[in-house]
């Protein structure tokens, strides 16, 4: 009999082995040092990493490039200043290590930062573009692979779609201060 598991876990404790932050035993600080909303202050260091991600992104960094930055920022400005208490063990750590793995986990399964999931899904799109244009003419004949060029027509046109939609669908969330 076949054994089924979910593909998104909603209950984390039960179904521990999704893909996203709250499955994972691992430290988040977007997800664990997330600043209280009905409190003034003390969010100033969250919020300068969330600007550096959607600055990154409106700057069409890749997500590697993205990661590498926001690790090396935490380390410097974040770490040295907090401690963390886990909800699980109940044990505070003093300077939790935000590994690359853990800050990749949040950048594209948390949906604090859909549009970068977004940008993962256009460079596939892309890279299937560029790989079926490696496989478009028969070296020996010169003439266009049947095969390969309906493949390619039907990618771009799919890629269109998806251009369209995430057009009118993702953006990067500004949650800049006023100015006072
Ligand atoms: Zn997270």
């Amino acid at each position: 009999m076949t054994d089924y598991r979910c593909a998104y876990a909603v209950n984390a404790s039960t179904d521990a082995d999704g893909p996203q932050c709250s499955s994972s035993g691992g430290f988040c600080f977007f997800c664990e040092m997330e600043p209280d909303p009905t409190t003034e202050g003390n969010d100033d260091l969250y919020n300068s990493l969330v600007e550096l991600v959607n600055d990154l992104s409106e700057q069409h960094k890749e997500v590697s490039t993205i990661c590498n930055v926001v690790h090396s920022m935490y380390k410097r400005t974040v770490q040295p200043y907090i401690a963390w208490t886990s909800c699980s063990s109940g044990l505070t750590v003093d300077k939790p290590e935000w590994t690359k793995d853990s800050i990749r986990r949040h950048l594209l399964r948390s949906n604090q930062f859909s549009f970068m999931f977004t940008a993962v899904v256009r460079n596939i799109f892309q890279s299937m573009i560029v790989r079926q244009n490696e496989r478009m003419i028969d070296r020996e004949s010169g003439g266009v692979v049947e095969e390969t060029r309906r493949a390619f027509i039907e990618t771009v046109a799919e890629y269109r779609k998806f251009e369209a939609w995430s057009a009118s669908s993702t953006r990067p969330s500004k949650r800049r201060k006023q100015q006072a």
